[in-house]
C-alpha cells in the first residue's frame, strides 16, 4: 500500500489561481483561434484534469484527440527515450494542433511531441503548458501558452502524479526535497 503523502504536500498553486490561470489561457486561446479548426491534443495521462477544465472554457469549435507517451525513466526525471502508447490516429491535416500537457521539465518530451505531430501536415503545432520548470530544460522548446512558471521542486497534484496516485489532489502541492 502506497504511504498517504498527502499530509507532507505543500501548497504551491491553490485551486483558486488555477482556474483564473486557465480562464484567461482559455480566453486567449479562444482570441488566437477564432474561426479555426481546432485538435486539442491533450498528454495523457498528466495533462487530464487541466486539459478537461480548459476545453470547458474554451469559445471555440474543436475535437479531441488523446496521446499517451511513456518517458519516465523514473519518477523524478524523464528518461528521454520516448514512444508513443496508444494508437493515436492524428485527425485530418487540415486542423491547428494545440497540445495541452501538464508540465515541461528538460523539454524531452515537448520536443519529442512536436516532432511526432508533423507528420499529420497540420496547419500548425502550438503548446498549452500548465507548469513551465525552465531550470531543468536540455532541449529548447517553444511554449506557446504556459500557465504558471515554478521553481525545480517536484509537484503533485491537478493531474500530476506521485508513482501514479494522488492526481486527483486539487491543487498543485510540492514535496521538499
Ligand atoms: P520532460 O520530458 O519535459 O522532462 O518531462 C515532462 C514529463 O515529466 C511531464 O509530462 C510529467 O509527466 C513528468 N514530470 C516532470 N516534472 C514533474 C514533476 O515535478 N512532477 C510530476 N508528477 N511529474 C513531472
Ligand atoms: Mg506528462
Amino acid at each position: 500500500m502506497l504511504k498517504d503523502i498527502t499530509s507532507e504536500l505543500k501548497v504551491l498553486i491553490d485551486k483558486q489561481k488555477l482556474d483564473s490561470r486557465i480562464h484567461e489561457l482559455a480566453k486567449q486561446i479562444s482570441t488566437d483561434f477564432k474561426n479555426k479548426p481546432v485538435t486539442l491534443i491533450p498528454v495523457l495521462k498528466g495533462s487530464i484534469f487541466f486539459a478537461v477544465d480548459l476545453a470547458k472554457e474554451l469559445d471555440l469549435i474543436f475535437d479531441m484527440e488523446f496521446i499517451e507517451i511513456s518517458s519516465y525513466g523514473n519518477d523524478y526525471q524523464s528518461s528521454g527515450n520516448i514512444t508513443v502508447k496508444n494508437d493515436f490516429q492524428g485527425s485530418s491535416s487540415d486542423k491547428h494542433f494545440i497540445i495541452v500537457e501538464d508540465i515541461v521539465d528538460t523539454g524531452c518530451s515537448l520536443s519529442f511531441l512536436t516532432q511526432y505531430l508533423k507528420k499529420f501536415n497540420p496547419l500548425s503545432i502550438s503548446t498549452c503548458i500548465l507548469l513551465d520548470k525552465p531550470e531543468r530544460r536540455k532541449v529548447n522548446v517553444a511554449t506557446n501558452y504556459v500557465g504558471f512558471t515554478i521553481p525545480d521542486k517536484f509537484v503533485v497534484g491537478y493531474g500530476l502524479d506521485y508513482c501514479n496516485h494522488f492526481r486527483n489532489i486539487n491543487y498543485v502541492g510540492y514535496l521538499e526535497n
